[in-house]
């Protein structure tokens, strides 16, 4: 086991991924990220746990199909379970890459690198805006040759328009084998419109840039690829073995696509 790594954290201006952590009740994140939190409308909150349990659902499902790579960008801080338990849960050999630009989560990378025993975890401090990095990275833990998941939750929203999102997830789905899956979700405020200014408020004076997308916008992140059932819904819609429960509003789209 090499040194704990210990990268500097900037507390003086608050971070996506510490906000997130505030939102989802943990215990890593500084006074100027609870600021940002505390500013946001109240359903913030439920909407960020819902999302996280969406990324539950569509992780276990994808390993019961027998997806045994992940590629998880925009990890965030741990919070159990994670994406690699969930998923090693269902297929104990399933190799996972986490990817993160966010030092915090770095340092936070040796609960993600507790791995099933035959399975395999790795962690690379990446930025999402850099993909042919990540990539290169994940062709050294993961098999090209065969289906990958990607993951990209929760992250796109935190992309501007003039960083090219859809071109980043072009470049990284480009990569992918046929029967790989994209697996995306959101922000959105197509169904909290009047919540809309209140939370590009809350993370403008944090400085963190929020590019929320209508339902058009977000569907673009599927171009070329398969829609699986029940196709791209809001977090709350997205169920495969049971029905969705009585639909609650949400502040993500969510979807998983495979790549033909
Ligand atoms: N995917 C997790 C966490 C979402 S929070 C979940 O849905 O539960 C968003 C995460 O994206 C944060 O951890 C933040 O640090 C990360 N992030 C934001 N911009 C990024 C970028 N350009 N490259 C890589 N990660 C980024």
């Amino acid at each position: 086991m090499t040194a704990t790594p210990k990268p500097a954290i900037d507390t003086s201006r608050p971070h996506p991924a510490r906000v997130y952590d505030w939102l989802l009740g943990g215990k890593d994140h500084y006074l100027v990220d609870q600021r940002v939190g505390e500013k946001l409308p109240a359903e913030a909150r439920g909407n960020a746990a819902r999302n996280r349990a969406f990324m539950h659902r569509a992780a276990a499902w994808l390993a019961g199909q027998g997806v045994d790579q992940f590629l998880d960008i925009g990890t965030g801080i741990p919070t159990e379970p994670n994406l690699h338990q969930i998923v090693q849960a269902v297929v104990p050999s399933a190799r996972v890459v986490y990817a993160d630009n966010d030092p915090i989560v770095l340092r936070h990378a040796e609960a993600l690198l507790v791995s099933s025993e035959e399975g395999v975890t790795d962690y690379i401090e990446a930025d999402v805006r850099d993909p042919g990095s990540i990539i290169m990275h994940a062709r050294s833990v993961l098999d090209f040759d065969r289906p990958v998941a990607l993951s990209l939750i929760a992250l796109l929203h935190f992309v501007p328009d003039g960083d090219d999102p859809y071109g980043i997830t072009r470049a990284l789905v480009d990569a992918l084998p046929s029967g790989s899956w994209l697996v995306l979700s959101h922000g959105t405020a197509d169904e909290h419109p009047e919540l809309e200014s209140s939370t590009k408020d809350a993370y403008k004076e944090g400085a963190i840039p929020l590019r929320m997308r209508t339902r058009a916008e977000v569907e673009r992140f599927f171009a070329g690829l398969e829609l699986a059932a029940p196709g791209l819904v809001t977090a709350t819609g997205w169920y495969r073995e049971e029905p969705a429960p009585v639909s609650e509003r949400s502040g993500f789209y969510v979807g998983v696509a495979r790549v033909p």
